[in-house]
């Protein structure tokens, strides 16, 4: 059982508990100052401009409808409650996620919408019964900033499948207080410890930061279908999410094949590790694949023709879509059944496992190919990601949003 539940049960009782200890915490009723007792010097300064007793204002960049750019906005963090943790966002990863989000691809999405989920940052300050961090650690936040933590799922440390509805980093109710949450693309952000990452010394904190969706997005069907040295895996989509999955494949000795409809990018794949590389448009090479693989992960953002990918997998092989989440195309009910495949899907990780690739990626010197932009230049980094034209992943460093800045179109 996590240890998180065994400290912090949460019934809806005791999250409504909770929920108006934060309010009463914010209204300066509760508690004695968190911030002040926990904080060196070396910090108070900024800690005692950004986290007194209540909420407190935070530079962030979001869009205030699905048609508009990203622009600079002021937000609220809340206050410090006593399991809380207050990072100063060092970088953060753009995931295609963020941008269907913001465009509102995935259905509404709440106004204003401030992106990112590969956010690592540096402990300012933690509440009075924070045991995981002291001030100056690092931290990372992924996907998750809260769940029900009773449920079977969560139980068994898989936050990412709570069956009484998780807490999304940005864009979903907030558990914590009334709106909706607010993500990294920000210079502060306030998540329970127990969704905060441990990030280890010696870390590319900026290649490390797309580890926190990327990685474990990919990691987890690997640990999931128990990927093993010399099986044969294929990478459908290489960007972001592809590019860390090829990485975290050969780091196993698997084989990696990439399927990408990008020429350009076939020398890339194998220098990533990849054994082959094949236009998923090239109809011969395909057939020559026919039956070889024990397991493919598409990455592709939307719906596309997936019959050609399964016809590739091997008797019991299996096809994690961890890409398009509307409905599927053109899958073949024989198709599955003559070799007895399965078409399957699975979202992010849970923190247990999410810390495990973290361990994993640093021991291992596994880290994202990144480009790192300033905030001003994200519309435009939109534009390049929808184009697939990212090499492999943006992250935004965030001391540009500490220097002020306007978008740049
Ligand atoms: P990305 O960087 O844009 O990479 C996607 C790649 O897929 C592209 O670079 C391109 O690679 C290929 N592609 C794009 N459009 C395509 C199309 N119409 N047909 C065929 N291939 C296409 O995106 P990402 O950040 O890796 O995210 C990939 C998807 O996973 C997104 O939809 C994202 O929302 C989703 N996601 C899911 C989870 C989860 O938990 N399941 C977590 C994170 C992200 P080539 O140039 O090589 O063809
Ligand atoms: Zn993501």
């Amino acid at each position: 059982m996590s240890k998180r539940l065994n400290e912090e049960p949460q019934h809806p009782e005791s999250a409504m508990q909770t929920r108006r200890d934060a309010l009463m915490i914010g209204a300066g009723l509760l508690a004695a100052p968190l911030v002040a007792s926990v904080i060196p010097a070396a910090y108070a300064a900024e800690a005692s401009t950004s986290a007194g007793d209540g909420p407190f204002p935070a530079h962030a960049y979001g869009a205030t409808s699905v048609t508009s750019p990203l622009v600079p906005l002021q937000i609220e963090r809340r206050a410090l409650g006593p399991k809380d943790v207050l990072l100063d966002v060092l970088y953060c990863g753009v995931c295609h996620s963020d941008i269907h989000t913001v465009r509102g691809e995935w259905g509404p999405t709440p106004s204003p919408c401030v992106p990112g989920h590969e956010i690592v940052g540096r402990v300012l300050a933690v509440g009075k019964a924070v045991t995981k961090f002291k001030v100056g650690d690092i931290g990372g936040v992924g996907c998750l900033v809260n769940s029900c933590g009773t449920c079977e799922n969560c139980l068994a440390d898989l936050e990412q499948y709570c069956l009484n509805g998780f807490t999304l980093t940005y864009a979903s109710p907030d558990s914590s207080k009334a709106g909706h949450t607010l993500g990294g693309y920000s210079d502060k952000i306030v998540v329970t410890e127990h969704f905060v990452i441990r990030i280890p010394p010696g870390a590319d904190l900026a290649a490390t930061a797309p580890l926190l969706c990327a990685g474990i997005t990919t990691f987890s069907p690997m640990q999931h279908w128990k990927l093993a040295a010399g099986q044969r895996v294929g990478v459908i989509g290489l960007g972001g999410l592809g590019h860390v999955a090829v990485k975290l494949a050969v780091a196993r000795k698997a084989e990696v094949t990439v399927f990408t409809t990008s020429q350009g990018k076939i020398t890339d794949a194998k220098r990533l590790g990849a054994r082959e590389a094949v236009l998923s448009t090239d109809t011969a090479a395909m057939k020559g694949l026919a039956a070889k693989f024990d397991l493919l992960i598409s990455t592709v953002p939307e719906a596309f023709p997936m019959q050609p990918f399964i016809n590739l997998l091997k008797l019991d092989g299996t096809l994690v879509n961890v890409g398009a989440m509307n409905p599927l195309e053109d899958v073949h009910g024989l198709g599955l059944a003559r070799a007895r495949r399965s078409l399957a899907g699975s979202i992010i990780g849970g923190i247990a496992e999410t810390q495990e690739v973290i361990d994993y990626c640093t021991t291992r010197n596994i880290k994202a190919d990144i480009e790192l932009i300033r905030i001003e230049d994200v519309n435009r980094a939109y534009e390049r990601v929808v184009n697939k034209d990212v090499r492999y992943r943006f992250v935004i460093d965030m001391a540009s949003l500490k220097a002020g800045s306007q978008p740049r179109s």
